[in-house]
């Protein structure tokens, strides 16, 4: 335990990479817990051992960032109490309960920086349980991580940035990407011309990948309608409506699918933080103040996690939010660069609403979804379950949850809990903001009943949560 107490930093991302760097230049040790095998977070993650690839090839134009981040993290790796595959499924009364390479474990903490990052924003639509179908993200890890492909004939589905970027990824690697469908229509991005303008380098290479897609002879649609994704046992094809109202079919037999990413943030509300709904993120995030104090005493918020701002944004976060804890420590202040780090989110912030404006999100999309279509793939509840949950109770999406089971699974609503929200007030009348949303419980990650049990046993008390 250092002079300022414990200092405890969950996620080896950019994000906390760099908070890391900054409390060790004070001469601090902060533990720093990932439940990945090794750091780099979602966005530089690193191959497995004995994987050869250089970073350019698994990284591209990022190349350069990626050496720099994993260099400072090899760097500070003797300097911290680094806990790699090790995951935090639980936070109470300051105190970080993890499950790892030697069981569960308990981690106390005197001040606590969640760096926890984003998961792929997925929705529902006939078929998408279909062995074949991944998220974006899924389909990147693949390749990124293993160098692998995700099938022979690929469609990527969705919009956002990363849509772009994981197709010409696979297609540069030599993949055969047989579409890539995008929700969004190009009249969306017009009107935010100015503010897209902001992104520079970052709007080039966006722009460079879907013209490099199309150079290469990829069918690239915009405004499109996602029908159903057909297969049996697994992924054959997949059919939508064009921007012009028409049906189109098209073979492949795997699909991406995702529609930009969504900030972690279960872990922020077991740690006592308060949450507002972001009309931007449709979804309940965790409140901080501009260098990531939030509402929770001694915890701090940075990266993805606490919004999604992107990669360069990550690491200027992570730096804040460990500068603020050192100022507020009273360890030391600098406010220049404090000042500085503020100046080039708000820039950033501006490209992100542009961003998000330019590539929106689907709105209407989870509520327009049949009866049959399953939305929790972990409990099998589907849209007509939510739909008729809620017919018996009040307009909240926890109820749904007690009638129907959604959420109450592996992901913990990760992946099901923003669709499930709209079909409920689509369904309802109501703003999305309205039916709430469905509250981090733990075991926020999946915990061997065996292990859940021991925990138990160490602690009565919590058995009822677990
Ligand atoms: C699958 C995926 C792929 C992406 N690919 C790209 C890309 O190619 N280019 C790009 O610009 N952006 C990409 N993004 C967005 C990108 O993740 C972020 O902008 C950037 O990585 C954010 O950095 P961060 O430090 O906030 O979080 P991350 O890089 O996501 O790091 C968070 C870390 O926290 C760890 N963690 C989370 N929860 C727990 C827990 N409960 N216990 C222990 N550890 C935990 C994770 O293992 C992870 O290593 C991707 C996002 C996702 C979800």
């Amino acid at each position: 335990m250092s002079a300022a107490g414990n200092i405890l930093i969950i996620g080896a991302g950019p994000a906390g990479t760099r908070a890391a760097e900054v409390l060790v230049g004070q001469g601090l040790r902060p533990i720093l817990v990932d439940e990945a095998p090794a750091s780099g977070g979602q966005v530089y993650r690193r191959q497995p051992p004995g994987f050869l690839r250089s970073t350019k090839l698994r990284y591209g134009f990022e190349a350069s960032k990626a050496d720099a981040l994993h260099d400072c993290f090899d760097g500070l790796r003797e300097r911290i109490d680094y806990r790699p595959d090790t995951s935090v499924w639980s936070i109470e009364n300051k105190t970080a309960f993890t499950l790892g390479p030697n069981g569960v474990d308990r981690i106390p903490y005197d001040a606590l920086l969640l760096c926890t990052g984003a998961v792929d924003r997925v929705l529902p639509v006939p078929g998408w349980t279909l062995p074949g179908v991944f998220t974006m993200g899924g389909a990147q890890i693949a390749l990124k991580a293993q160098g692998c492909a995700i099938g022979k004939r690929v469609v990527f589905m969705g919009s956002g940035p990363l849509l772009y970027l994981v197709a010409y990824q696979y297609a540069h690697a030599g993949a055969k990407v047989a579409a890539v469908l995008d929700t969004a229509r190009l009249s969306d991005a017009l009107p935010v011309l100015p503010g897209l303008l902001i992104g520079g380098l970052t709007l080039a290479k966006g722009l460079w990948y879907q013209n490099w897609l199309r150079f290469h002879g990829i069918a690239v649609r915009r405004g499109v309608r996602p029908l159903v994704i057909e297969g049996d046992s697994r992924v054959t094809g997949f059919s939508y409506r064009s921007a012009g109202g028409q049906e189109r079919h098209i073979d492949c037999d795997a699909l991406a699918l995702g529609w930009g990413v969504k900030p972690e943030c279960q872990l922020a509300e077991l740690a006592g933080c308060d949450m507002a709904f972001d009309a931007m993120a449709r979804q309940w995030l965790p409140s901080s103040d501009a260098e990531g104090r939030a509402s929770a005493e001694g915890v701090y918020l940075a990266g993805d996690g606490a919004g999604i701002m992107g990669a360069d944004a990550a690491e200027y976060r992570g730096e804040l939010a460990a500068l603020a804890l050192l100022a507020d420590q009273g360890k030391s202040s600098d406010v220049a660069r404090r000042a500085h780090l503020k100046h080039k989110l708000s820039r950033q912030m501006r490209f992100r609403i542009a961003l998000e404006r330019a590539l929106p999100y689907p709105q209407g999309l989870a509520a327009a979804q049949p009866d049959d279509t399953i939305v929790c793939r972990c409990e099998g509840v589907t849209a007509g379950d939510i739909r008729l949950g809620q017919s018996l109770e009040p307009q909240e999406i926890n109820r749904a949850k007690a009638f129907t089971r959604v959420g109450m699974g592996r992901c913990q609503g990760r992946m099901c809990g923003i669709a499930s929200a709209e079909i409920l007030a689509a369904h309802k009348g109501v703003p999305l903001a309205e039916v709430g949303r469905l509250r981090g419980q733990a075991p926020i990650k999946p915990l061997n009943i065996a292990i859940g049990g021991a925990a138990a046993d160490d602690d009565p008390d919590r058995a009822a949560s677990i």
